[in-house]
């Protein structure tokens, strides 16, 4: 699945730069040149990484990394610092930060870096999802509703994970076709529509117990209801 790494970078250059390279190197991009932007995109949206340099103007970044490890979030961070000084670096990892970054750095070793955090991430996060009877293995990206196999499309798979990622909740639209595709073009919500479709069918015919809401103008929603 596509890596959405929420960017928060004052400087333009740097962060022009940052941007081109992680999106040729597939991952999807949100960047923001200040520290509240950047935390309010943060406590709203999904992302899977954050990169977050220290020095942002409106709200420093050992704010925000602090304030997004408050809210529970457990994504990897990477703070960047343009200083040497190995107080910044502590304070950023006592905030909450995985690592850390001293400008200036070579672009490609934060791509070397982030590729790192997420493959660690991705071995420590849980790998069983569940709700009801539903339960996902993400590893082996297997679904088992009532111990039973459910067969889907890679695509109903990666909806049916963002959904199970946080039930109860609506995921909107967007935020499901950032994650499903790499390309601007295929950004189409009726496609989403379908999918969607598909994967209610899917569920209902080997439970009574899960539901997904369409929330009309803003997204969908995964639930579990009494099965009488
Ligand atoms: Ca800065």
């Amino acid at each position: 699945m596509v890596q959405r790494v929420l960017l928060a970078e004052d400087d333009e250059v740097l962060r022009g730069q940052l941007i081109d390279l992680l999106t040729t190197r597939q991952f999807v991009v949100e960047s923001f040149g200040d520290g509240a932007a950047a935390l309010d995109f943060g406590l709203n949206q999904a992302f899977d990484l954050a990169v977050i340099d220290l020095g942002l103007p409106k709200l420093p970044g050992l704010d925000v990394v602090k304030a997004l490890r408050s809210a529970g979030l457990d994504q990897p961070i990477l703070i960047l610092t343009a200083r040497a000084d190995w107080h910044d670096k502590v304070q950023g990892l006592e905030a909450g930060a995985d690592d850390y970054l001293v400008k200036p750095f070579h672009i490609e070793e934060l791509v070397a870096r982030l590729g790192a955090l997420s493959r660690r991430a991705g071995g420590a996060l849980q790998t069983t999802l569940s709700l009801g009877p539903l339960s996902m293995d993400v590893k082996a990206k297997s679904v088992l509703v009532t111990g039973q196999a459910l067969t889907l499309t890679a695509y109903e798979y990666g909806l049916l994970h963002l959904l199970l990622r946080r039930p109860g909740q609506i995921v909107s639209k967007s935020e499901l076709s950032d994650h499903l595709y790499q390309e601007d073009l295929d950004r189409d919500s009726n496609v989403i529509e379908v999918f969607v479709g598909r994967l209610r069918r899917k569920l209902a015919a080997v439970t009574a117990e899960l539901r997904i809401e369409t929330h009309r103008g803003q997204g969908y929603r995964l639930i579990q209801q009494s099965a009488s």
